[in-house]
């Protein structure tokens, strides 16, 4: 079988590439063999500002301007909503906090998304020595129910093959990549962590930073907004909230952990002062890059073989823009950001 491209993980850059060559009628295949589970345990919150220190999510902007409209795509495409809209609410730690919030007004990429009124109002539920800062044009996208629907769309279509790929049954031939008994143009691999096990792309600075959450059932919790303090509260409906998230350098595993849950138990009780009920915890490994930079572009000898990588802990605004990116590069050669290319880690 000869086919245009081959892609290699369907997490939410791999997904992003695929909306890609289907609106451009290109024939494809995907692999997936569930060793990774990012996409499928994200909070799926894109907020436009980091709250940490008040500074601008990078070209925020921009990003913006294409996820939100891809998404509204997807759920027309498949008549489910997986935008939840919402505001998102700063607890400040301290008046240094709150001041620093009231600063970040002279920053053009930040301003536009703080409001200026503070929330004082009390919250069932909610420890009441905080007031809060109000984030706008945030929300959630469910990334579980957007990757599960997407995958039983590809399987409809037989556009997927649950199965690892491996990188030792690849050859080349001419102009093209032989993979098994397929022939392709390319091989496009997003395989967030799975990356190490890539023997082309495995020298890219990839780091895994674990991250795991816990839901819990609060009925005495009352809250249509994201609770943001030393962790995030998240409403999912019917007194459930997600809670999150973790970061851990050292652990390579996507299992759960009592460390991981502890640790997110210690910091909700700051937080929250009505009983809660830990129903299910997750955790996934995020495809991270010291510079903070995904890693997009073509391998500097295999010229089919490309990569798709290092969405770091912001995969729902950056997927949609970079893969975008990635595709007009392959196919009509429209420059990478340079930001984003791999030929930043080439050797001088
Ligand atoms: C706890 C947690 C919370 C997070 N919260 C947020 C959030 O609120 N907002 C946000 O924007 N981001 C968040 N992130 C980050 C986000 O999840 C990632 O940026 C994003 O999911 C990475 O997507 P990906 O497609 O690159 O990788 P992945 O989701 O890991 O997808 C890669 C896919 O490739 C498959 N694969 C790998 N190797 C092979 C192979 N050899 N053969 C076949 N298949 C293969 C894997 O099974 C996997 O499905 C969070 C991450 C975690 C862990």
């Amino acid at each position: 079988m000869k086919l245009d491209y081959i892609v290699v993980g369907l997490g939410l850059a791999g997904l992003a590439f695929i909306e890609e060559l289907i609106a451009a009628n290109k024939s494809f295949l995907v692999y997936e063999d569930n060793s990774q589970t990012s996409s499928l345990v994200a909070g799926g919150v894109y907020n436009p500002v980091i709250l940490k220190r008040y500074s601008p999510v990078w070209n925020v902007k921009e990003q913006l301007a294409v996820a939100l409209p891809f998404y509204e795509r997807l759920e027309k495409k498949f008549d489910t909503t997986f935008d939840h809209k919402f505001a998102i609410k700063k607890a400040f730690k301290s008046i240094q906090d709150q001041n620093n919030w009231f600063s970040a007004f002279d920053k053009p990429n930040v301003a536009p998304f703080l409001d200026a009124t503070l929330d004082n109002q009390p919250y069932a539920g909610v420890i009441g020595d905080h007031s809060f800062g109000n984030v706008k044009e945030g929300g959630r996208i469910d990334t579980h129910l957007l990757v599960e629907t997407y995958r039983n769309y590809l399987e409809e279509n037989r556009w997927i093959r649950f199965e690892k790929f491996n990188h030792k049954d690849i050859s080349f031939e001419n102009d093209t990549v032989r993979y098994q008994a397929l022939e392709a143009s390319k091989i496009v691999f997003s395989e967030g962590f799975g990356l190490k096990e890539n023997p082309y792309f495995n020298y890219l600075p990839l780091e895994e930073v674990k991250g795991e959450t816990i839901t819990i059932y609060a009925p005495g919790l009352d809250i249509d907004f994201l609770l943001k303090s030393t962790l995030f509260v998240m409403p999912i409906g019917n007194h459930l909230y997600k809670v999150g998230a973790t970061f851990n350098h050292a652990d390579k595993t996507s299992v759960p952990s009592t460390e991981g849950r502890d640790e997110l138990v210690d910091k909700l009780k700051k937080v929250l002062d009505t009983p809660f009920q830990i129903v299910a915890q997750a955790a996934g490994i995020r495809p991270a890059v010291k510079d903070r930079r995904p890693m997009v572009g073509i391998h500097t000898q295999f010229k089919n073989l490309v990569v798709l990588n290092g969405l770091g802990t912001r995969g729902v605004m950056i997927s949609p823009t970079i893969a975008k990116n990635l595709f007009h590069h392959l196919e009509v050669g429209e420059p990478l950001d340079p930001e984003i290319d791999i030929k930043r880690f080439d050797k001088k």
